[in-house]
């Protein structure tokens, strides 16, 4: 297909749901405005809220069913298979050099005082710059808070014959060009920046991923993650059998909520009530042309009562999920072997979901949707986020380039010309995004349908002959 075709077939289901999320909520307004004073209109207005939902859903349904028939869908499966196991080789060649005494060398190190999440997003961060300076990452681990016995115990080596630095003495970043041996520091402190950090994806991949992918960076950081989590067969075995026992099967969707120590300092509070009004639009959305969908969910969260109030107010759905895992991934016993466990079964099988349903704001269910992108040859929209847009900790400003002008309809909005970048912050998911004109140094909301999203490259190794 044509670069053209694939962007404006992306565009119109992104589109279906703006417009929708854009009336829902002017509707949704108006019938509060309206209230029980006159409850004629209100019942009219809710009618068009359900008459509209179900027209949304059929619309989304026919973009899958193009998707399906329009003749691309083997090119599709082809190009993803092709393109991770170019990116896979490459990582792999990275990763076992030749000579490793002499080999160049970045230590990571792994223990970043945060969740498990949040290092892994370290690591990959390690393994971006690794990946574009040409240095065979070294991953420190003993001592690891989740797994005293490091990372090798938990998954592969991320080397097989190049697991030391060696005897050299280890600069900090950015140390010379000569500097065999450089030490990361964490994403917040690097100084300087350089240009490949996220969301840049490399340049000589570019063509091939805008083609293929309706969030590049997403596929870009999942590559660096397939490469991380190749379990050892212990871990594999344990992934297996909790599978099993938790009775998995799909269709499913996967909800994530986070609570406990996120709530009130970097999230808010979002009642399941909330998640499960999603789910049950993807599944109407399944059901669109009358079959009938087995309701089930993989809920997963660091709070056991969330499982037990899910499986008693919403007895229609199979709730696949273990409140003992959730009990273990409470503050108090977080950093544990058990926990360990749970954490890797949880964001597993979150990432094998056909759908997730969660908050973006949690490195948890960003994980799972970066894994996710392995799964299918493009699921950048195989989940609704109750609030933030997808990012990733620490990234370069996200640009979106205005296709359409925008006259500010008050004070709190933007102007837009056709041509202009905008800083995007995120989505209010009302139709609305915010963000601020590069060009004006300006803030505030536009409408999301006006603008697209600029794909950063930057220039990195090709790897000539993997
Ligand atoms: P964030 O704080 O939500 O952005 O994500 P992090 O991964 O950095 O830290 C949260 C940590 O809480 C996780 O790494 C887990 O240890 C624990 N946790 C949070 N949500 C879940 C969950 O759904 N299941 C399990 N097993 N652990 C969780």
């Amino acid at each position: 297909p044509s670069l053209e075709y694939e962007l404006t077939r992306r565009r119109i289901q992104t589109n279906i749901a703006e417009i929708w999320n854009y009336f829902s909520s002017e509707l949704g307004k108006l019938r509060k405005a309206v209230g029980p004073g006159n409850s004629e209109l209100e019942e009219s207005i809710q009618q068009v809220l359900l008459q509209g939902a179900d027209h949304k859903r059929s619309l989304l349904s026919d973009m899958e069913q193009l998707r399906r028939v329009d003749g691309y869908e083997a090119w599709r499966q082809q190009e993803a298979k092709d393109l991770s196991d170019l990116v896979q080789r490459r990582l792999h060649h990275l990763q076992n050099p030749s000579d490793c005494q002499n080999a160049r060398k970045l230590v990571c190190k792994l223990n970043k005082g945060c969740g498990y999440g949040c290092q892994l997003h370290h690591v990959v961060y390690c393994f971006i710059v690794a990946y574009a300076t040409e240095r065979t990452l070294i991953l420190k681990s003993r001592g690891w808070r989740y797994h005293k016995g490091g990372w090798e115990e938990v998954f592969r080596p991320v080397s097989d014959n190049c697991q030391d630095a060696g005897t050299a003495y280890a600069y900090n970043w950015p140390g010379k060009p000569n500097t065999q041996v450089l030490v990361l520091p964490i994403i917040d402190s690097l100084m300087p920046r350089p240009p490949y950090l996220p969301l840049a994806v490399p340049e000589d991949l570019a063509p091939r991923l805008k083609r293929l992918h309706g969030d590049p960076i997403v596929w870009w950081v999942g590559q660096f993650l397939k490469y991380l989590l190749r379990p050892q067969t212990e871990t594999r075995d344990f992934l297996n059998s909790g599978m099993r026992k938790l009775g998995w099967e799909r269709p499913i969707v996967g909800v994530h909520v986070r609570r406990t120590d996120k709530v009130g300092t970097e999230a808010a509070f979002h009642g399941i009530d909330e998640y499960m009004t999603h789910v049950e639009d993807y599944y109407r959305t399944l059901e669109i042309n009358g079959s009938s969908v087995v309701r089930r969910i993989f809920l997963a969260s660091d709070d056991a009562r969330v499982i037990v109030e899910a499986r008693k107010k919403y007895p229609q759905y199979q709730i696949v999920g273990d409140p003992e895992v959730a009990r273990m991934a409470a503050v108090s016993t977080r950093y544990t072997d058990t926990a360990l466990n749970g954490i890797i079964l949880d964001i597993h099988l979150l990432s094998m979901s056909d759908y997730l349903v969660c908050t973006f704001s949690s490195q948890v269910c960003r994980v799972a949707y970066e894994i996710m992108q392995t799964m299918y040859p493009d699921a950048a929209y195989r989940f609704k986020s109750l609030d933030d847009i997808y990012y990733y900790g620490g990234q370069n400003p996200h640009n979106r380039r205005a296709v359409i002008p925008h006259k500010p309809r008050s004070h709190e909005d933007l102007q837009l010309k056709v041509g202009d970048l905008v800083s995007v912050a995120g989505n209010h998911w009302d139709g609305n995004s915010k963000g601020k004109n590069t060009r004006t140094n300006q803030g505030g909301l536009f409408p999301s349908f006006k603008v697209v999203d600029k794909v950063e490259t930057a220039k990195l190794p090709v790897y000539p002959g993997v």
